[in-house]
């Protein structure tokens, strides 16, 4: 099968604003021409002076998209652009238009079809309806309510032996239907800023999934939990990858449950993931093995496929204490840990063998003496109280990414020597400028999150990623996104 194209939709409010960005987009094979989104919709004026192939597209309200005309009007600008010679016309199964398709016996019809609350049940008896009208492009687009209802669409794209079948994931747990287009049988893949319907830039397909070079023999590998849309593990471990040469792309693939991404991993053939909350805990009943240190800590970060097998680990441990070891020599050292979450647990068994004298700090006391209970460690006041403590660390989401002027201690309590936040979004929290002011040496979240993105790196393809593409990465991320947000990193 040929590698999929890249379609840019474009939208806007009039006819000649439409022209404009269709004459800017940068890059595309096929450019979506969305009618049905401006004001005085006609097909002369939107196909005139085009440069590049177009996809004529006016979708009625009840398909989900903005015309609101009548369908006599929308069947004529339809025939217009059909009759003045677009290279594709979009006409909705459900519309009905079949003497629009007989007129040129099926040639250059994209027939659409759009479920917005999930997959069709008879996907394949679908399939075939749509094909046997002659069509030459059958497109059937889905909101996926969880990341294996992508595996129906898979399925069909394999079963597709000619071609012409545009598969299409909408929401973000269809990302991969985007990405891997190839995968799904797609002659092409849609790109624009539709964020609603789980649309990604075609920047973000060409600069960050590396979309021109997708093959069938790609690795797959991602980041999964409940809420990974802004997370910079993408970024990181596909400017890795490139860097390095490995022909593999890594997505952001959002689940509903451990079972979902398990599903769904198996089906594409994933080689790898990195695992976040809430799943860290309940995908650890899914994979076939778990690490010495995954089980110790209780939670795996990260799953690397073998041969099939399934074996969850788990780098916070490591990626914490290398950025601590290299500046701090940790015999005696006395250290106050805030907070008794997921990664508090992976930083108590960290610092277990590491010399220094951890105490742990945490506003649930129950949840301190859990943690204890599985790996002995004295529990201490909440807030630890100053002049108690050489170094702090915050494992607590305080200071995160929206509450951006929260702090876990004053200022005038930050007495210590050293101050390490977990925290990296923002890159330069609050705590961290406190401490600093105070004279502490202080320690960003960023360096262990590259640090444990180094280790998930090696264990998956044996070879050492380069530090700063993956941090430059991550930074150009956190900036972006805090630019977007109108916050300082
Ligand atoms: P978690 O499992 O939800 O645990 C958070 C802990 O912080 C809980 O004990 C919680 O206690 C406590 N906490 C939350 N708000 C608090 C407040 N206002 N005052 C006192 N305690 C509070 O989260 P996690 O996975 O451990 O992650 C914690 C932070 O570390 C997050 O910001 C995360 O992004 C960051 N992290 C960074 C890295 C990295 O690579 N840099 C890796 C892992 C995690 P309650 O139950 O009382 O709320």
């Amino acid at each position: 099968m040929p590698k999929p194209l890249l379609c840019v939709t474009v939208t806007a409010a009039t006819t000649a604003e439409l022209c404009q960005k269709r004459d800017a987009v940068p890059v595309a094979d096929l450019i979506e021409l969305r009618l049905d989104s401006v004001s005085d919709p006609n097909a002369a004026g939107a196909l005139a002076g085009r440069r590049r192939p177009v996809i004529v597209t006016c979708r009625p309200t009840w398909e989900g998209g903005t015309f609101a005309g009548s369908e006599e009007e929308r069947r004529r600008i339809l025939a217009d652009a059909l009759s003045l010679g677009a290279e594709y016309v979009d006409i909705e199964w459900r519309a009905n238009f079949d003497d629009l398709i007989a007129q040129v016996g099926g040639r250059r019809i994209v027939l659409s079809s759009h479920d917005y609350q999930g997959v069709p049940g008879d996907l394949e008896g679908r399939a075939r309806a749509m094909r046997s009208t002659g069509a030459e492009v059958i497109k059937i687009a889905a909101t996926m309510t969880c990341l294996s209802d992508c595996i129906p669409l898979l399925e069909l794209g394999a079963q597709n032996g000619h071609g012409g079948l545009v598969l299409l994931g909408m929401g973000d747990y269809g990302w991969a239907t985007r990405v891997l287009a190839g995968r799904f049988g797609s002659a092409w893949t849609y790109a624009g800023s539709l964020r609603e319907i789980g649309q990604l830039t075609a920047q973000s397909l060409l600069e960050d999934f590396h979309f021109r070079s997708l093959t069938d023999s790609t690795a797959v590998y991602g980041v999964t939990g409940g809420s990974v849309s802004h997370s910079v593990s993408p970024p990181m471990h596909n400017a890795a990858f490139r860097a390095a040469g490995i022909d593999a792309v890594y997505l952001p693939l959002p689940a509903t449950s451990a079972a979902d991404f398990h599903t769904f991993g198996r089906a594409i053939g994933i080689s790898g993931a990195s695992v976040t909350i809430p799943l860290k805990v309940w995908l650890s009943d899914h994979v076939d093995d778990v690490s010495a240190v995954a089980r110790r800590i209780g939670a795996i970060n990260t799953i690397r496929v073998v041969e099939g097998r399934w074996i969850g680990g788990n780098t916070d441990a490591r990626g914490f204490l290398e950025p601590l070891q290299e500046r701090v020599s940790l015999a005696g050292v006395r250290a106050s840990v805030l907070g008794a979450g997921g990664a508090a647990r992976a930083v108590i068994v960290a610092l277990a063998s590491s010399g220094c004298e951890a105490r742990l700090h945490a506003r649930k006391r129950e949840q301190a003496e859990a943690i204890a209970a599985l790996t002995p460690v004295k529990i201490g006041p909440w807030p630890p109280e100053p002049g108690s403590w050489d170094l702090l660390i915050n494992c607590t989401p305080i200071g995160m990414y929206p509450r951006v002027d929260e702090t876990p201690i004053a200022a005038d309590a930050l007495t210590g020597l050293h101050v390490y936040d977990l925290v990296y979004n923002p890159s330069t929290t609050r705590l961290l400028r406190d401490a600093a002011a105070m004279g502490c040496q202080t320690i960003g979240g960023l360096e262990m999150l590259v640090a444990q993105a180094r280790e998930q790196f090696q264990w998956w393809t044996g070879s050492t990623p380069q530090t700063d593409v993956m941090r430059n990465a991550a930074l150009e991320r956190l900036a972006e996104f805090a630019r977007n947000e109108n916050y300082l990193v």
